[in-house]
């Protein structure tokens, strides 16, 4: 097939053919797929990095192999198929998909949001799954009040470096638990009133911070190496917001566990449930846009790696050496 106005590059995508460590993320010629009915071609200019990607490559969420990784991406439409009205040739969209690790990419139009002018496909792929995320977090599981203190793990990190200063100007108090000093930093550069470090004892400091109150939240994307730390930290009433397994996946809590605690409130929200319907995804999407415009969040792109180098960029998430967002550029 020849795409009018395509890169020089022969297209491909990343293929795993089985589980395991990135040397099964391999290079495979493909040419894209023919739009069908409801959907269009994407020629892509950059793909998300995303942390469940490395749960997919891992086995940790199963996937049906042989399987393209990759769950957001950028670009410009190159076709569409039948009964598709509101997308054409020379778009540029953005979507939440599976099979993003590609030159190209077929989907579902009715999933995929026009780009307004002032968002880049960079900006884009950089924000849409991970601001969608942090919106999921503040407004849908449960809605941030002003005055309210919550722990943020992970905070400069993709999700991170979006849901702290969405947080702060929403009047949220942030305590930011990270990994080291030069990170602390930018937590606090991001709004974060305190920092405390991951290797310290979490609870303690909180408690210390609080003056024994304990936090309202806790946004808590570690898992297995944050979950005693974040139940220990709650105010009585407090919620346990599990959305992630960056260190494993966290061990099973009794119900009792929580009444102990003070009727703790445990849930463990993922994105998709809450953009299921096009209503969730517009709603999200309008939130995310508005606050990228107003400058509350910014999309920062912490580094990016050749598409072809997939492998290096999964070594570099799951080390914890990236910050802010990290982007494929097939
Ligand atoms: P990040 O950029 O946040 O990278 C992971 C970060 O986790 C690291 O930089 C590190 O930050 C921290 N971390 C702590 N312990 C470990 C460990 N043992 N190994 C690796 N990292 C560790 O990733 P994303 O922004 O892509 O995703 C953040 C989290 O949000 C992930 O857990 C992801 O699964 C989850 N997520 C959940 C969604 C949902 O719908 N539920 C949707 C999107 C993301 P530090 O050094 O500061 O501790």
């Amino acid at each position: 097939m020849i795409l009018a106005g395509s890169a020089m590059t022969q297209p491909y995508v990343i293929e795993m053919s089985e589980t395991g460590g990135v040397d099964v993320l391999k290079k495979v010629d493909r040419a894209p797929r023919a739009p069908g009915p409801g959907q269009a071609l994407v020629r892509q200019t950059a793909s998300g990095l995303n942390f469940i990607d490395t749960y997919h490559r891992t086995g940790l969420y199963p996937v049906k192999l042989p399987f393209v990784p990759g769950s957001e991406g950028a670009g410009v439409v190159e076709a569409v198929g039948e009964d598709v009205s509101h997308l054409k040739p020379g778009d540029r969209v953005a979507y939440l998909g599976s099979g993003t690790y590609s030159t190209h990419y077929t989907g579902a139009a009715a999933t995929m949001v026009k780009l307004p002018d002032e968002v880049s496909e960079k900006a884009a792929a950089a924000v849409l799954l991970k601001g969608l995320t942090a919106w999921m977090l503040l407004f849908e599981v449960r809605r941030a009040s002003p005055g309210e203190t919550a722990l943020v793990w992970a905070p400069v990190g993709g999700v991170g470096s979006l849901l702290v200063p969405w947080a702060t100007s929403l009047g949220v108090n942030v305590i930011a638990v990270t990994s080291s000093e030069t990170k602390g930093s930018r937590a606090r550069e991001l709004g974060a009133q305190h920092v405390v470090m991951s290797s310290s004892d979490v609870a303690k400091d909180v408690r210390a911070i609080t003056d024994g109150a304990g936090v309202d939240v806790s946004y808590d994307s570690v898992g297995k190496a944050s979950a005693q730390a974040s139940l220990d930290s709650l105010k009585p009433r407090g919620w346990w917001v599990s959305y992630g397994n960056a260190s494993g996946a966290a061990e099973p809590v009794a119900p009792g566990v929580l009444g102990g605690k003070g009727s703790l409130v445990l849930t463990r929200p993922g994105l998709f449930h809450f953009i299921a319907d096009a209503d969730g995804l517009r709603r999200g999407a309008a939130a995310l846009f508005g606050a990228l415009r107003a400058g509350t969040i910014q999309a920062h792109v912490g580094q990016s790696f050749a598409l072809s180098d997939v492998a290096e960029a999964h070594e570099a998430i799951e080390s914890g050496m990236t910050v802010g967002a990290t982007l494929l550029l097939p």
